[in-house]
């Protein structure tokens, strides 16, 4: 059993002052030779106005102590690469080190963006391939890799939606999102001005044909949809479904942030989809977390191609170029063309795996998320009685009779060494707890992880006290959430 009280990991509770806490007036990290020229006052020879003034306060410390303050720092993080990191919807898969090798190879690692096309025949193709490859894995007629992550991707693709519907003549008024949406669906719709409609689950976690029947009319611009869905629940009637918005003259738009159920298995497209996107960071494990770079790959059937973001890598005559002429272009969604070092990773990725080895990812995704509900059911509850996908969705309610809800369970994860899973969400299921392995752990680490959990379930039966007052093992003791988020404390301040 993890340790109930603090300091017996001295080594890691060790606490860490800020930099400008460490400061001493006129310490230096660095030594330079004695002047052997006049002095000159900065000022005279440059102008006032292009010197920069004195940082006031700014860190003075030696360069023994800026050393040891970013190690110490650096061991307080928890990542993928120190263990499973459960976090469902957010597809924490391990980065392979063959990403990062072919990321850093010279001439792409140091390639500038502006430079000439000549010179960026290798990258260009390098997106070229990138595209072409998620086409055939997404089963769409066209990909575009500006985006800078899923939530981007969702604004191009509806953007999208919204330019072809008025080149019909009606760019239509609304929105349709399950209440199983992940959170950025709706933000997406309104801040690409339309309204937005709910459309409520039936008891399998699924969407509800009636309800949605009810709600498609010739205001409906597109169904934002999330396949398998947040509840890790497959929609077996998303070939139905697309069908009846089609009926209508209205798209459907896949969240495939999290496509880690489908590579390899089943094609968006084939089931329907108009437009999609996945997250490169999630699905085609290049990281993220920390807000790092990310790419939110859009991919559209062919009636949606010439609405994609400008420019297009095209080839003429032998050679890569970029394509501006493109006059029904929702015009360009990011800088220059995406986040090229991620897509390089992505492309690894699926080189180093090919078809045979994704669809093996997949099929592990599966099992992976299905042991841990098959070890976890007796004592959490599971959320829906359909079969689970890639994430397994449990809710607090047998822990809630002893007054312990998610968060608390979350909390006591850290003490036993494992990042929490994901806490309260989806908001549909009660005291939401969601957990997405991945394919990449092995069986020791999911079984160190179902047995933590399994663990915390008799704490909680015995002494549930230790639970509601976790984490015990951590530099910081429980912090008032709200209150953290309500009046941050983001400025340092001399007391
Ligand atoms: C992560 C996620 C998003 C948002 O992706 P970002 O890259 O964080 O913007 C959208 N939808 C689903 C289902 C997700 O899991």
């Amino acid at each position: 059993m993890a340790a109930t009280t603090g300091k017996t990991r001295p080594n890691i509770t060790q606490n860490e002052k800020l930099l400008f806490e460490l400061s001493t007036p006129g310490k230096r990290g660095y030594q330079l030779p004695p002047m052997d020229v006049p002095e000159v006052d900065p000022a005279e020879t440059l102008g006032a106005g292009n010197v920069r003034e004195e940082i006031r306060d700014f860190p003075e410390v030696s360069e023994v102590e800026v050393i040891r303050h970013f190690t110490r720092l650096s061991t307080w993080n928890y990542g993928i690469d120190l263990g499973l990191f459960p976090l469902g919807s957010c597809t924490m898969k391990y980065n392979p080190r063959v990403n990062e090798t072919v990321a850093r190879t010279e001439g792409l690692a140091w390639a500038h963006p502006y430079q000439p096309e000549s010179l960026s025949q290798g990258a260009m193709e390098i997106v070229a391939t990138l595209e072409c490859m998620l086409c055939e894995i997404f089963g769409m007629d066209a990909v575009t890799l500006q985006p800078a992550a899923g939530a981007h991707g969702e604004f191009t693709g509806i953007m999208m939606v919204r330019e072809y519907l008025a080149s019909k003549g009606n760019p239509r008024k609304k929105v349709l999102t399950p209440d199983s949406a992940h959170g950025t669906n709706p933000a997406t719709a309104i801040i690409a001005g339309y309204e937005v409609a709910n459309i409520k689950s039936n008891e399998r976690g699924m969407i509800d044909l009636e309800s949605l029947a009810a709600a498609i009319n010739e205001d409906v611009a597109a169904l934002m949809v999330t396949n398998p869905n947040t509840v890790g629940v497959f929609e077996q009637d998303i070939a139905k479904i697309c069908g009846m918005l089609h009926e209508k003259g209205a798209q459907v738009y896949m969240d495939g942030a999290n496509m880690n159920a489908l590579v390899g298995i089943a094609r968006p497209g084939d089931f329907g989809i108009d437009v999609m996107h996945s997250n490169l960071h999630k699905t085609f494990s290049t990281p993220h977390g920390g807000g790092g770079p990310g790419a939110g790959a859009v991919g559209v059937r062919s009636h949606l191609e010439p609405f994609l973001p400008s420019p297009r890598v095209k080839l003429a005559d032998g050679r890569w170029t970029w394509d501006y002429a493109r006059p029904q272009s929702i015009g360009r969604v990011r800088a220059f063309y995406g986040n090229f070092g991620v897509l390089v990773r992505a492309l690894a990725y699926i080189l180093a795996h090919g078809g045979e080895g994704l669809k093996k990812a997949t099929v592990d995704a599966l099992l992976t998320a299905n042991y841990v509900r098959a070890r976890l059911e007796k004592r959490f509850k599971i959320a829906y009685d359909a079969p689970s996908m890639h994430e397994c969705v449990f809710s607090d309610a047998l822990q809630e009779a002893r007054g312990v809800r998610t968060g608390d369970v979350a909390k006591r994860l850290i003490d036993y060494g494992f990042h929490p899973y994901t806490v309260s969400f989806p908001l549909i299921v009660h005291g939401s707890m969601m957990i997405e392995p991945t394919e990449t752990e092995p069986k020791q680490e999911l079984d160190a992880f179902c047995d933590a959990m399994l663990a915390i379930a008799d704490e909680i039966e015995s002494s549930p006290e230790i639970v509601l007052k976790a984490p015990h093992n951590t530099r910081t003791p429980r912090v008032d959430e709200v209150r953290a988020a309500r009046k941050p404390r983001v400025r340092w301040q001399r007391e």
